[in-house]
């Protein structure tokens, strides 16, 4: 930035024109503006303009004006463009129009604002008038001016001109805006100006400077508009990604001249799929923003090859090279004027994960982009989006509606039509699809909240389609046989009228509206994915590995890539309802020899759930965890059952009244007593036998004794308590029935030929001694079974860390420990003193929002403190034993920030929950791409 710094001390150079800017700098000019330099200097086809800096927006910012010297740079180089293109701006004869746009270092989607045919006026409009002998273009050209101006650089809405153009429609009958004549736009033009001098307290401004003065601060002004705030904040786009926004002053081409001009925005490659075909939309005659706002649905590209041959020739060239400058997706905007395609606008192309992958196995293939490119221009979290919902294929239904496929994925949700109302319901934690006629961006905290959103007008390439990609959720765009009617609340399709509140599916893949809620499957690894986390595999140097639980999980797993099992929670095994009644026995038991008893029932369970894990990850590492959670866990709390025994007392107390209820009545009305006498004999006949049983007394014996139980199990922080190694140790014959299991299912799968590598890890261990006296409990297990199953089984012995002080001595543990594994959940809280729960419930929200913390540490791994323990433990435990092996198996395992840091630090492997371990081979394979860039959050 030294350079920049120089330039604004200096106060001087604010602008540059497209042949001299640094397409590179986007900090400087924006990506729009840095792009149309670079593009105008690699010889394509843009029109001629030039970028003032977003250094000249922060100074306009912060002085609440133009810079000084501004406007006369801005005027010199307005002269060079009238040289250049040999018009004059604000000239009666050969006018020369310019747009005023919008752009900063980050793409923000429609976020800021952008004016077209900027120096109409009066006279220059009869000069576009005589320039192009087409009246009825020079009126449309003014009247769209006028509002543009009036609502972006004045702050007069939308709707007061957008009811004249309704009204005017109405009356000439009509139906499309390109439907309007001459006459019928210039009278639209004047009625704007009324409402411009209306609304504004002035008239609209006739010199060409004036607009161009007042637009220049309008468009610096929308960088700290609402919109872009907000945007801002929910992309978490720093000053440091962005700062300010540059406007691009470029002179007008029109698209609206007749049928051999037209508009259009194009991506180089299909942005749902990834297939390599020029992949957009195009209206002819039109101009600007009418492709992207919906209000005519236009047409794919594939059809202007027949409709505008040369044009399509010329795009498929700009395709072409746009590509093999940029080696990467291009998204880019173009207009025809006269047969002449001009480019107005590249940019990467947003893609969605699937699309993304795609294009990186295919661009490697063709020889655009190297391997390592291929992986790295992906976000490991957008993989996620190739896991989505799609249909069921058993779904024979029929649809309601069928408009565009927009955004892949299905989903379900209650309709509603509006944003705010979305984000609402969606916030209370209601599905929702947000359905609306197009959207806006205004429209953008709905999307947020929203499974899905279907609009009824605009085409694959509309603000709702395109926002709906970027967030990789479900859109289904253009679907005009929805009648939506904002006022009442309702949308009606031939027959059918759907209410808010209705439930729907969009399939977001075939354009499909259903009514009702539609079963959805998961989704399939695409052979492009496979290779992909392919190439990755061989470029890692992390393992990933997955927590599992289940024979079911362990498979699964399996299928996304894991080499091994990170973590086996046993405890998940206890609490289905088979093993729950014995696990209770268990800890119940008042005696060593009752305990005994339980647990032999519970080991041919426990060894029966070991094996088929075994067996379904055959050849690769499995590490079962002993019992982590304390017992409480597995009973009933006390309230519950004191609520319990409380209502068994009063149905005893309610038993022994009804015993006295005959004498009672007979005494005070032996008249109804005569009257109910038999039925009452039967009443109390009954209650005899059943008090005879002694049931309630029983069950409120049993209840009790559990009772007191709980309370004498009962802690004062459990979770810092009575739990993990420290059950171990106090109940020996716990851990020693699962190490018998473990080390019994591994000698059954290797007398059955199946090779696996258990791994039998201790939680919550804090001291050398607590590890060394489990593994005594181990080896000697380990003997018995050899000698019982003649086999020797191969197993490792380590501990998990996740207590502080296990890290200190981790030199020591790995005396004894084979592996580590970090348990960084526990020792997040561990480190920081506080409970999650507690944390994410209270204070971590506002901790966050004040900046005290930057993320929610147990999303994404602290590393400057927790790290810091980590490292430590690392460090010292290799020196100890050099070839100890170390994985993480918190969930930050399955962060790709988490990720980097633990490849930096050494860690052998992550494990992460099934479906996030793509993520995580992604993120490995970055990791290693990158080491060498690698700098810690200081
Ligand atoms: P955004 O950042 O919202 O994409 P743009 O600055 O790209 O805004 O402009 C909005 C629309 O106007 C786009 O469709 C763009 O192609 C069109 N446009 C911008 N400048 C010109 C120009 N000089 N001639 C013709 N159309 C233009
Ligand atoms: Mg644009
Ligand atoms: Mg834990």
């Amino acid at each position: 930035m030294g350079k920049t710094e120089n330039l604004i001390a200096t106060g001087r150079k604010y602008i540059y024109t497209f042949e001299d800017g640094d397409g590179k700098n986007k900090m400087l000019l924006g990506g729009k503006g840095a792009n149309l330099c670079e593009m105008t200097q690699i010889g394509l086809n843009v029109p001629p303009g030039f970028t003032v800096t977003t250094e000249a927006c922060l100074t306009y910012l912060e002085a609440n004006r133009l810079p000084d010297g501004l406007m006369g740079d801005i005027r010199r180089h307005m002269a060079a463009l009238e040289k250049k293109t040999g018009k004059g701006f604000g000239s009666a004869a050969n006018p020369l129009l310019v747009s005023v746009r919008s752009g900063s270092a980050m793409s923000m989607p429609g976020m800021m604002d952008t004016i077209l045919n900027l120096g109409l006026n009066e006279a220059s409009l009869q000069g576009l008038i005589k320039q192009t002998g087409n009246p009825r273009f020079a009126y449309d050209a003014y009247r769209r001016f006028i509002q543009l101006f009036g609502k972006i650089a004045l702050g007069i809405a939308d709707e007061h001109f957008d009811e004249r153009m309704a009204a005017m429609k109405r009356r000439t009958d009509a139906r499309l805006d390109v439907d309007l004549a001459a006459a019928h736009l210039e009278e639209l033009a004047g009625q704007f100006l009324d409402i411009v001098k209306h609304r504004a307290g002035g008239p609209f401004p006739q010199d060409p400077y004036e607009q161009l003065e007042i637009s220049v601060g309008a468009v610096f002004r929308s960088w700290m508009g609402k919109r872009a705030v907000d945007y801002r904040r929910q992309f978490k786009i720093t000053p440091d990604m962005a700062n300010g926004t540059a406007v691009n002053v470029c002179t007008m081409v029109f698209g609206n001249m007749g049928n051999d001009s037209g508009t259009g925005v194009g991506f180089t490659r299909n942005p749902g799929t990834g297939e390599n075909t020029i992949y957009g939309e195009y209206l002819v005659n039109a101009q600007g923003e009418d492709v992207v706002a919906g209000i005519r649905t236009p047409r794919p590209i594939a059809e202007m090859e027949r409709e505008m041959p040369g044009a399509y020739r010329q795009l498929t060239e700009l395709h072409n090279r746009l590509e093999s400058h940029y080696r990467e997706v291009q998204d880019f905007e173009f207009t025809v004027e006269k047969g002449r395609l001009y480019c107005l606008q590249t940019r990467n192309g947003k893609m969605n994960g699937r699309a993304m992958v795609r294009s990186s196995v295919e661009m490697f293939r063709e020889g655009i982009i190297s391997k390592e490119r291929a992986l790295l221009r992906i976000q490991p979290v957008m993989l996620e989006q190739l896991l989505v919902p799609q249909l069921s294929p058993e779904f024979l239904g029929k649809p309601l509606a069928q408009g565009l496929p927009a955004s892949p994925g299905a989903a379900s949700g209650k309709i509603v039509f509006d944003a705010s109302l979305a984000e609402a319901r969606g916030l209370s934690g209601e599905r929702v699809i947000l359905v609306r006629e197009e959207t806006k961006p205004d429209d953008i905290h709905g999307f947020f909240h929203a499974q899905g959103i279907l609009t009824s007008r605009g085409g694959k390439t509309s603000h709702a389609a395109v926002v709906a990609r970027g967030m990789g959720k479900p859109c289904v765009s253009g679907c005009e046989q929805i009648v939506i009617n904002d006022k009442a609340h309702n949308a009606v399709i031939g027959e059918t009228t759907l209410h808010e509140g209705d439930v729907i599916t969009i399939d977001g893949s075939t354009g499909y509206v259903y009514a009702g809620e539609v079963p959805t499957v998961e989704a399939k690894f695409s052979a492009e994915m496979a290779t992909l986390l392919g190439w990755a595999d061989e470029v890692a140097r992390l393992k990933v590995m997955a927590n599992a639980d289940t024979p079911a999980d362990a498979i699964r797993a399996r299928e996304f890539g894991a080499v091994g099992i990170g973590l086996v929670r046993t405890e998940r095994m206890f609490n289905s309802t088979d093993r729950l009644p014995i696990v209770q026995e268990m800890i119940l038991a008042e005696t060593q020899e009752e305990r005994q008893a339980a647990l032999d029932r519970l080991l041919p369970i426990q060894r029966a759930d070991f094996k088929a894990i075994f067996k379904a990850m055959q050849g690769l590492p499995v590490t079962v965890r002993l019992l982590d959670p304390p017992m409480h866990e597995f009973l009933p709390t006390a309230a519950q059952l004191e609520l319990e025994i409380a209502h068994l007392h009063q149905l005893r107390d309610t038993i022994k009244a009804l015993d006295d209820l005959p004498d009672t009545l007979k005494l005070l009305n032996p008249r109804l007593y005569q009257q109910y006498a038999d039925g009452l004999n039967k009443l109390t006949g009954a209650l005899q036998t059943f008090k005879n049983t002694h049931l309630e007394e029983n069950v409120i014996s049993r209840k009790e004794k559990v009772l007191r139980k709980v309370r004498a199990l009962a802690e004062v922080n459990p979770m810092l308590g009575h739990r993990g190694v420290r059950l171990g140790i106090s109940y020996p014959e716990i851990y020693s029935m699962q190490i018998q299991a473990i080390l019994e299912a591994a000698a059954l799968c290797a007398r059955e030929g199946i090779r696996i590598y258990p791994e039998i890890m201790v939680p919550q261990v804090g001291t050398v001694e607590e590890l060394k006296r489990i593994h005594g409990h181990v080896e000697r297990i380990h003997k018995v079974v050899e000698l019982t199953h003649g086999i020797d089984v191969q197993y490792k012995f380590g501990s998990m860390l996740e207590v502080v002080r296990a890290c200190v001595r981790a030199g020591r543990m790995a005396e004894i420990a084979e592996f580590f594994s970090f348990g960084t959940n526990d020792l997040t809280q561990a480190t920081f003193s506080f409970s999650r729960e507690d944390a994410e419930n209270k204070f971590l929200p506002a901790y966050n929002a004040t900046g005290i913390l930057q993320d929610n540490p147990f999303e994404v791994l602290d590393i400057k403190g927790v790290g810091r323990l980590m490292k430590m433990a690392v460090d010292d435990g290799r020196k100890t034993r050099p070839d100890l092996k170390l994985g993480i198996c918190g969930e930050h395992g399955g962060d790709p920030r988490s990720i980097h840091f633990c490849h930096q630090i050494g860690i052998d492997y992550v494990s992460c929950s099934g479906p996030r371990v793509p993520i995580a081979r992604l993120a490995a394979a970055q990791a290693k791409l990158q080491e060498a860039e690698y700098r810690d959050p200081v």
